[in-house]
């Protein structure tokens, strides 16, 4: 299976519709930590890389996730804008155009690797991270022991997913959620659980 432009296109669009779905669960959360306007903001986001890239269709699949990390950046407000818009443009920028399981797996960890280093949130901050870092370290295994790409992804969907799981008893430590200190126990991460849609969307489109 190749990660081609088209994969890369089905992979934002599916993320979009995923947000989409998700969009009152994810307001809910920030709601609850937050300031209730991640699923808006995400929604607002991937619509806006959607429609830069059925604008244009970029050549390549690395030039699709800097398009779809530029509408992130430009139309997301809050927090996770600036932060998925530059994982995304990392992604693009470190993905090869062969687009095989080791070209995905080494853009996954460029991506990580530029939210941590914008946001300069840790393991158990009680962040997107917390999601995001051990669905790519199942990625890069899964990835190693199996060649497939669809089970990488799907490996990655349900680390992130665990990782979700493990944001509700830690307190926040980085963002908007820190403001609450102990009170911010007890509560999913929004951003956590929208890595997972990120996650679960990409196992949707690798599954054929
Ligand atoms: P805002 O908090 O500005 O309203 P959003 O609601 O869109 O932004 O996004 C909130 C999410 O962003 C949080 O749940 C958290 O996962 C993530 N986040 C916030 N600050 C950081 C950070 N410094 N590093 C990583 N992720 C962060
Ligand atoms: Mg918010
Ligand atoms: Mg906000």
């Amino acid at each position: 299976m190749i990660f081609d432009t088209q994969r890369a296109i089905a992979w934002i669009n599916r993320i979009a519709e995923l947000v989409r779905a998700d969009v009152e669960r994810l307001t809910t959360l920030d709601t609850a930590i937050g300031d209730g306007d991640h699923g808006a903001n995400l929604d607002r986001g991937m619509t806006a890389a959607v429609d830069a890239l059925a604008e244009k269709e970029p050549e390549t699949p690395g030039k699709v996730l800097i398009t779809a990390g530029r509408g992130l950046v430009s139309k997301t407000g809050g927090a996770s804008g600036p932060l998925y818009g530059s994982g995304f443009r990392a992604a693009g920028k470190a993905m090869r155009d062969e687009g095989d399981v080791v070209a995905l797996s080494d853009a996954l960890e460029a991506m990580l690797r530029a939210i941590e280093e914008l946001g300069g949130a840790h393991h158990e901050d009680k962040t997107m991270v917390d999601a995001f870092a051990p669905a790519v370290a199942a990625f890069q295994q899964a990835a190693g022991a199996t060649a497939d790409m669809h089970t990488a992804a799907v490996a990655a969907a349900e680390a992130a997913e665990a990782g979700l799981a493990a944001t509700v008893p830690l307190q926040a430590r980085k963002g908007r959620a820190s403001y609450l200190g102990p009170r911010s126990v007890g509560h999913e991460d929004p951003g956590a659980a929208s890595t997972v849609l990120i996650f679960r969307a990409l196992a949707d489109v690798t599954a054929e």
